[in-house]
């Protein structure tokens, strides 16, 4: 300011004063450390600069300016004292002409190579100032940090992870290397946002890694930590952090540090963690385990599955080797103890199986497999293997083998073993010149215990049926079970009559009752029986046989046994024939029931009929329903073709009572397999309801073999049959094995005794005796009695005379088709 006072003041008249004040300024000027020279423009005729004349220096122009071309005088022009041409005056003139604050340049002295800074000041009145300062230090200085910079940033940038500085209070960034960027797809401005650390932290690291890095920088501790950070894209980063912290005046300034990429590194490790879990898994799955054993120290690596493998706890167990040997059941020490010397001297290798005793007493097999390290001379260094627990495995071979040879539920041989003995027995039959018999055992309505009370009742009531059967049976007797109820019997050394005691013996024993969970069941056998060599002389055949007897057991009435008889062969060859046909007798009209009287013994009134199946097959004529029923059994269809009775009989005696026939009861006959249909008694209702009769219009005639079984179920299902107001009667009463004790139980109305003693009535004693007792049981029990298979006055005669109420037979009708029924009661009228 002292300068441009020089200049702006002009010279006065006070000549003295202002001379005194030049010298102050002169001495201030000189004592300047810059060079100053005080400029004056000159202009040509045109107005335009020039040149510029130098009119005042000061001390320190001489030794600063080092550049200039001549001695600096006063009066020199600038052209020729700095060298500059027209061009230059020029440029320089534009520039500043019109400028109101200093400017300034930077230049280098061609002469001494040291920078300069040059500062102009403005014109004013034609004058200006030019100040010189040696800046060359400065440049020095400013040069070798941008070297050293440079050097810096070139390190940065090649170091493998993000060079950051950052506020110490607020952790906002202040610098962020170039690495930012491609590790984390955000740019270093992105970077640089207040907030932005904190912001992309994984959430789960938001909760402690902010308040981790605070306490460190409180403390001013350098610190290291992993966290993960969310990159643009989404991906989960793991970081791990090297920060230092930056103080001054004893506070915490900034914090700088070094970021590093471990997200490969951490895959990396969570895979190896992963495999190394698996195997522990697999180890575990599989049972086996590892362990190394150092032959020298004799000490011993067990993994932990081997612990659990051995069923102890590691710290129950050291690492001696001959702690885990104890564990070896001792009957195969010796044998294990043989097999590691026979491979540490290599004879052999170490492939071995041994069972351990666990804590609870048990045994576990175990596999055991190992490889020998040696040294350079051979010599064993440690022994490292594998154990593995195969017991199940061990098991289940056993398992398979006892299947290959015997009935999983019944233990009873199978079918190959029986193969094997026949062919023994066969051998020893044709050497001494002796029979065989072949039995073909089938329990009677097995399947229906089995739907109804469920295989588990089913499977115990075949165990215990084979129990009985084997306890019947001779040493060099067979049984085996040919699946489902079925069991195959070879009696070696077996003559017909030999046969028929074992038959007996065997229904009697396995018509017993049985008691399984607490229900009582009675099950019968059917049995066929082939003799060798009448009726065979190979196992196939034989069985076939006494399999075609078995089913003619069971054609007659079941719960007995059939020798096969060649009579058989077609007739089995008729029950194929006839099952098929029987499949579309319904839908063809073949099926027709014929009606038999049931009379009064009192006053001979038709008290009621009972429906009889009639079956005219086109070609084979007509069958009997006793030959075809069992069939339909078989196969099912006595369901359809029940029905069908039921729905057929009833329409009649609606028509007959319409058509003004006396009331009547309509019996129909109920198979067993009928009988344990559920629907049973909602079915018939329905079908009274349809036809518009009342309940009491029905009886359904039940046999023994419906009770047979289960008891239990047949009680409760009269019991829904007789709620619905159905009456029921038992058929061929006194054949049967039913118990008396459960007959108080049934809610029948009626027993109809059985014609094979209605026949004999009056010749056998013993049959008289039985009719008699069966009458008077009924009338103490509440229940009405008819006689079937009256034949004669005789027997009628005799039937009165013990009370029976009513009768039906051939004495009086045979069973009638509708319209001769009709007729036949009205000639009774
Ligand atoms: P069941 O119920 O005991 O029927 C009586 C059988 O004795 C009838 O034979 C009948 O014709 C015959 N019979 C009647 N009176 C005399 C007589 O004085 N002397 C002789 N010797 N026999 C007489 P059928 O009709 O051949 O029936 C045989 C069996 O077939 C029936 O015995 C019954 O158990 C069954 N059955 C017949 N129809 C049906 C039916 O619709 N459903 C069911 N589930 N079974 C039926
Ligand atoms: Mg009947
Ligand atoms: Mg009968």
């Amino acid at each position: 300011p002292v300068l441009y006072l020089a200049i702006l003041r002009p010279m006065n008249n006070q000549a003295q004063l202002i001379e005194k004040q030049k010298e102050h300024l002169s001495a201030i000027f000189d004592t300047l450390s810059e060079g100053v020279a005080l400029n004056e423009i000159i202009f040509n005729h045109a107005g335009e600069m020039v040149d510029y004349r130098i009119l005042e220096v000061n001390k320190a122009f001489y030794r600063v300016a080092d550049f200039v071309k001549n001695d600096p005088n006063r009066g020199q022009l600038a052209t020729t004292l700095y060298g500059m041409d027209s061009a230059f005056i020029l440029q320089f003139w534009e520039t500043h002409k019109n400028a109101t604050e200093s400017t300034h340049a930077e230049m280098i002295s061609p002469i001494s190579g040291r920078h300069f800074s040059i500062t102009t000041s403005p014109f004013i009145n034609n004058r200006f100032v030019t100040s010189f300062q040696d800046i060359t230090k400065r440049k020095r200085a400013e040069e070798k940090i941008a070297v050293s910079e440079a050097r810096l940033s070139v390190l940065i940038s090649t170091v493998d992870g993000v060079v950051w500085e950052a506020d110490a209070q607020t952790f906002n960034f202040t610098f962020v290397s170039a690495q930012a960027e491609r590790i984390t797809g955000f740019t270093t401005e992105e970077w640089l946002t207040p907030g932005f650390w904190v912001k992309q932290l994984h959430p789960d690291d938001r909760l402690w890694a902010p308040d981790f890095c605070a306490e460190c920088t409180l403390r001013m501790e350098p610190h290291e930590f992993e966290y993960r950070l969310i990159a643009k894209d989404g991906r989960t980063l793991w970081l791990r952090d090297l920060v230092t912290v930056v103080s001054q005046e004893g506070q915490p300034k900034w914090l700088r540090g070094l970021m590093v990429d471990i997200t490969q590194h951490k895959l990396d490790e969570a895979h190896i963690c992963r495999i190394q879990s698996n195997l522990i898994a697999a180890q575990k799955l599989a049972r086996i385990s590892f362990w190394e054993w150092d032959v020298l120290d004799n000490m011993a690596v067990w993994s932990d599955e081997t612990y659990h493998l051995f069923g102890r706890n590691k710290h129950d167990l050291n690492e001696h080797r001959q702690d885990f040997l104890n564990l070896i059941v001792p009957a195969d020490r010796d044998r294990v103890n043989r097999a590691l010397s026979d491979a540490l001297d290599g004879s052999r290798d170490y492939d071995i199986e041994y069972r351990v005793t666990l804590e609870n007493g048990q045994t576990k097999t175990i596999h055991a497999l190992a490889e020998i390290v040696r040294d350079a001379d051979g010599t064993p260094l440690t022994m490292r293997g594998t154990v593995q627990d195969i017991t199940e495995k061990k098991k289940t071979e056993e398992r398979i083998e006892k299947l290959a040879h015997f009935d999983q539920l019944t233990g009873l041989p199978n079918r190959i073993v029986l193969k094997d003995h026949f062919k023994f027995a066969l051998s020893l039959a044709q050497r001494r010149g002796e029979k065989l018999a072949v039995l073909f055992l089938d329990l009677d309505h097995f399947k229906d215990i089995n739907d109804t009370l469920g295989h588990g009742i089913g499977d115990q009531l075949l165990m215990e049926t084979s129990r009985r059967i084997k306890s019947l049976l001779r040493e060099e007797d067979t049984v085996a079970r040919q699946g489902g109820d079925e069991f195959t019997l070879i009696l070696p050394g077996t003559h017909a009559e030999g046969a028929t005691q074992v038959a007996l013996k065997l229904i009697h024993a396995l018509s017993q009752p049985c008691y399984i969970q607490s229900q009582e069941l009675t099950i019968t056998p059917s049995i066929g029986i082939a003799i060798y060599p009448d009726d065979g002389d190979n196992l196939e055949a034989l069985s076939k046989n006494a399999d075609t007897a078995m089913y003619r057991a069971k054609a007659e009435g079941r719960s007995t046994f059939r020798f096969f008889t060649a009579e058989m062969q077609t007739l089995s060859a008729r029950n194929l024939q006839l099952a098929n046909a029987l499949r579309h007798a319904l839908v063809r009209n073949e099926l027709q029931l014929h009606y038999q009287p049931q009379l009064s013994i009192q006053d001979g009134h038709i008290t009621g009929a009972e429906a009889l199946l009639r079956w005219q097959h086109p070609e084979l004529g007509m069958i009997s329903p006793a030959e075809f029923i069992p069939i339909a059994e078989d196969s099912g269809l006595i369901i359809p073709i029940g029905e069908w009775v039921l729905r057929t009989a009833l329409s009649q005696l609606k028509a007959w009572i319409n058509e003004g026939l006396p009331p009547m009861v309509m019996a129909v006959n109920l198979s067993a397999v009928q009988f344990r249909q559920q629907n049973l008694p909602e079915l018939v209702s329905a079908i009274l309801h349809e036809i518009e009769l009342p309940p009491e219009s029905l009886e359904l005639e039940l046999t023994e073999a419906a009770t047979i079984g289960n008891p239990q179920a047949a009680i409760s299902m009269m019991n829904q049959l007789h709620e619905h107001g159905i009456r029921m009667s038992i058929d061929d009463f006194g054949t049967g094995y039913s118990s008396l004790s459960y007959l108080k139980q049934f809610k029948v109305y009626k027993l109809k005794i059985d014609q094979s003693f209605v026949r004999e009535i009056t010749i056998d004693p013993d049959d008289k005796a039985i009719v008699t007792a069966i009458i008077s049981m009924a009338a103490g029990l509440g229940l009405q009695t008819i006689a079937e298979g009256v034949e004669t006055a005789e027997q009628l005669a005799y039937l009165r005379l013990q009370g029976c109420n009513e009768v039906q037979g051939y004495y009086f009708s045979k069973p009638l088709p509708a319209d001769k029924f009709r007729e036949f009661s009205l000639t009774l009228k």
